[in-house]
This record gives structure tokens, C-alpha cells and sequence, in this order.
């Protein structure tokens, strides 16, 4: 069973976007595992919103594990590798997975937006996003996705990297993400620092 209650406590609300991530991590679980001590699951996630807390809770690939990486092309779409046999599928949210257009929709979002709904407009339009967010989570799950087998190969395990001191604010900074200018090791904010150009 899947937590889903959890999720949503985890995410803070349930939204059309955390749905969409229950329901990936559902075919994830099933096609590829969960996360574990002795099974290395990674996931590369092509967007930062909220379906990624989904992932992150029910599949245990989470940022600070280092077994969830972050593509920034803003796509609805996760891949999951397992480092044991090297299986890998990518996930993709179909174009009307969130569900068709819906102009009342468009309309009150627009309204919310710009400030200007009423305590009334803001209340219909969280109805329609708990409706649309059920029918996600109720969807069979070839309408809402395709899956793809690919061969994409999991980044190489994180290391323990040492640490240098910054020579402008004297921070302790991963040895890999020093920058050296003129002769001198800062950290990234030291080095793009105008003061030291
Ligand atoms: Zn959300
Ligand atoms: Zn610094």
C-alpha cells in the first residue's frame, strides 16, 4: 500500500503535482524497488516541483542520500536506475495528465494571481485542484503516463570530499566547488564577489 497520507503530510498539502508524484512512484516502486540498505535505487528528476516530495518520500531517493538528482528542464518526468542490475525507466506525465483544460479553471487561478478573488473564488478554485488531484491519484496509469525502459547509467557514488577554508570569509568548502583567483582558493559566493575581481 502506498502511504499516500504520509506523503501528502510530508508535502504539506495534496495538489494536482504531488498526485502526479504518488502516482510515478507507484510505477517506480513496482518496475524498479524502493530504496534500501542493500538495494541502491537512484532517481533524476527533470522538475523541482511538487510531485518531487512524492518521490522523495515513497521511493527513499531523497537530496540528502544523494540518490536524487535534480535536472532542471522543467518536464513532469523521473527516471529510476537500479545500481544492482542497472534497470532503468523514465517516467513521462502525458500532456493531459493534469487533466483537459478547463476554463473556470484558467479564470480563477488568473484571479488568485493577480490578487484581486474574492475569499469565495479562492475557496472554488481549491475545490477544482483537490478534485483534479483525486482524478490523478484515480487515473489508471497508462493514461497518465508513458514509461520508457532506457539505458541511462547512475551517476558514480558520492565521495566524502575534503574541505578547504576559504581565503576571503574563511569557510569550511567541499574541495570540488573551490574556485582559485589569483592565486587564492574561495568558495563560489567569494569568487563571483565583485570585490574580489
Ligand atoms: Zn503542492
Ligand atoms: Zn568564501
Amino acid at each position: 500500500m502506498l502511504d499516500i497520507q504520509g506523503a501528502q503530510r510530508f508535502h504539506g498539502h495534496m495538489c494536482p503535482g504531488l498526485a502526479i508524484g504518488i502516482r510515478a512512484a507507484e510505477i517506480a516502486l513496482c518496475e524498479i524497488g524502493a530504496h534500501s540498505a542493500d538495494e541502491e535505487i537512484v532517481a533524476l528528476v527533470e522538475t523541482d516541483m511538487c510531485g518531487v516530495d512524492a518521490i522523495q518520500y515513497l521511493t527513499g531517493c531523497t537530496f540528502g542520500k544523494g540518490n536524487l538528482i535534480h535536472l532542471d528542464y522543467g518536464k513532469s518526468a523521473f527516471t529510476f536506475i537500479r545500481r544492482s542490475d542497472g534497470k532503468a525507466i523514465r517516467i513521462v506525465a502525458r500532456p493531459n495528465a493534469f487533466g483537459e483544460p478547463n476554463p473556470e479553471h484558467q479564470t480563477l487561478l488568473a484571479r488568485v494571481q493577480s490578487g484581486q478573488a474574492t475569499a469565495e473564488e479562492r475557496a472554488r478554485l481549491q475545490t477544482l485542484h483537490q478534485q483534479r488531484a483525486q482524478q490523478i491519484l484515480n487515473a489508471p496509469l497508462e493514461q497518465l503516463f508513458d514509461v520508457q525502459r532506457v539505458t541511462t547509467r547512475a551517476p558514480a557514488r558520492a565521495r566524502l570530499m575534503q574541505s578547504l577554508t576559504c581565503e576571503a570569509c574563511g569557510e569550511q568548502t567541499m574541495e570540488t566547488r573551490t574556485r582559485r583567483l589569483a592565486g587564492r582558493t574561495l568558495c563560489i559566493p567569494c569568487f563571483q564577489a565583485p570585490e574580489q575581481r
